[in-house]
């Protein structure tokens, strides 16, 4: 099963991949997660994207492409993946495409969660994560038993960078104008579902099981 979650900063695609991966024991391949490793290692990679990721804006194609292209290759997708935050431009999605038909694959479906923008600006400014374990807690609809200290590991809770109000506004222009394209662009190739991402995890987890 091999699967795009498509939907803006926010939308709970991250969340859904979760369940995802222990249902279909598949991978996730988060582009953001694997750019925010890179930060934090200091690579010369990394070094690079935090300048775009710092202002809500795309890290360059080339570069992400790069780094699906050598994640898909991997053994643990040989049965399947969940790309997660990738494409999130038309020449991503190109890319991608190419890379699948060299290795004799083909996408399975495309999942758009789809959420309206006022809750993703309340999802977003609200969200933290365990700089410990990488769980994610929200102030208002999912905090953590203790102010700022994760429940699982007693790892301390952050707000990322980009989570910052002005970061938001500018990542959900860029998701408009460059990602919005792909729900076309996967509806003329008839392999995307439309879900609606509001309501709980577990509602929205019914929908797009059902849309597989
Ligand atoms: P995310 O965690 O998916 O919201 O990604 C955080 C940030 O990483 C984005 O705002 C971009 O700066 C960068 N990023 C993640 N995935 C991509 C991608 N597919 N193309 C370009 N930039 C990306």
């Amino acid at each position: 099963m091999n699967l795009i979650l498509l939907g803006a900063p926010g939308s709970g695609k991250g969340t859904q991949a979760k369940f995802l991966v222990r249902k279909y024991s598949i991978p996730q391949i988060s582009t953001g997660d694997i750019l925010r490793e890179e930060v934090k290692s200091g690579t010369v990679l990394g070094l690079k994207a935090k300048e775009y990721m710092d202002k809500g804006q795309l890290v360059p194609d080339e570069v992400v492409v790069g780094m699906v292209e050598e994640r898909v290759k991997k053994g643990d997708c040989r049965t399947g993946f969940i790309l997660d935050g990738f494409p999130r431009t038309v020449a991503q999605a190109d890319a991608l495409e190419g890379t699948l038909q060299r290795m004799k694959k083909a996408l399975s479906r495309v999942i758009l969660v789809n959420v309206d923008e006022d809750e993703l600006v309340k999802r977003l400014t609200g969200r933290r994560v365990c700089e410990k374990c990488g769980a994610g807690y929200h102030v208002i609809f999912d905090p953590p038993k203790q102010e700022g200290v994760c429940d699982k590991c007693q790892g301390k809770l952050y707000q990322r960078d980009d989570d910052k109000e002005s970061t938001i506004r500018n990542r959900l222009k860029v998701y408009n104008n460059q990602t919005t394209p792909l729900i076309e662009y996967y509806q003329k190739k008839q392999l995307l579902s439309m879900v609606d991402g509001m309501g709980s995890i577990e509602e929205i987890f019914g929908r797009i099981s059902k849309a597989l």
